[in-house]
């Protein structure tokens, strides 16, 4: 089975798409595997995208689809697989279906719902140890004390990135970028939706019912 999870950060797929992979005998990856692999073994699209990045640049579609066409022609791939956070734009999608089409095509794609609210207070909730940089959450994992590391006893504090206007800003660019994408799928029949705001062995069981 070839199957593509899409959903915003803090939707828990990446936690989903390594047991569903597990499940049914197949491979799973993420676009950010991909990347992080690709600048390891330094290869030319690592280079490539890397040469963008130290500009400060979008690595361009083009790489990216370049990256995620590699990992599917890996005859280890060519039974099935899961991917994680791929398609992101339009123009991925129809790479990855021109790429597919002589084999079916993806056969789900899965989009991993939450209300906004909720992944803002799971994402902006990280706090950090400013002495030994433990992660704590304030939901999920709170400090006995508040604001203090459990550990050493200093200060937490909130990375940048992890505010809630910051996060909601990304969750906007999310929701911007890939809207095209889902209704690309929607209308090819293949997009099912899951709750994915209740706890994991739920959402778990919601998946597999949409992958039947
Ligand atoms: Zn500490």
């Amino acid at each position: 089975m070839k199957i593509i999870l899409m959903g915003p950060p803090g939707s828990g797929k990446g936690t989903q798409a390594s047991h569903i992979a597990e499940m049914a005998g197949v491979y799973s990856v993420s676009s950010g595997d991909l990347f992080r692999d690709n600048l390891s073994r330094n290869t030319e699209l690592g280079q490539l995208a890397q040469s963008f990045m130290e500009k400060g640049e979008y690595v361009p579609d083009d790489v990216t689809i370049d990256m995620v066409m590699n990992w599917i022609e890996e005859p280890q791939h060519s039974d099935g697989f899961v991917i994680d956070g791929f398609p992101r734009t339009l123009a991925q999608a129809e790479a990855l279906d021109e790429k597919l089409s002589n084999t079916g095509g993806v056969d789900r794609v899965v989009f991993f719902d939450v209300p906004e609210d909720d992944l803002v207070q799971r994402l902006s909730g990280r706090m950090i140890c400013s002495s030994c940089q433990r992660p704590f959450h304030k939901m999920f994992s709170p400090p006995q004390r508040e604001n203090c590391c459990d550990y050493c006893g200093e200060a937490l504090y909130q990375r940048e990135d992890d505010k809630p206007d910051v996060v909601r800003n990304r969750l906007h660019v999310y929701i911007r970028e890939t809207e095209p994408v889902i209704d690309y799928f929607e209308k090819s029949g293949n997009l099912r939706r899951i709750d994915a705001s209740l706890g994991i062995s739920e959402v778990r069981e919601a998946l597999k019912e949409v992958l039947r």
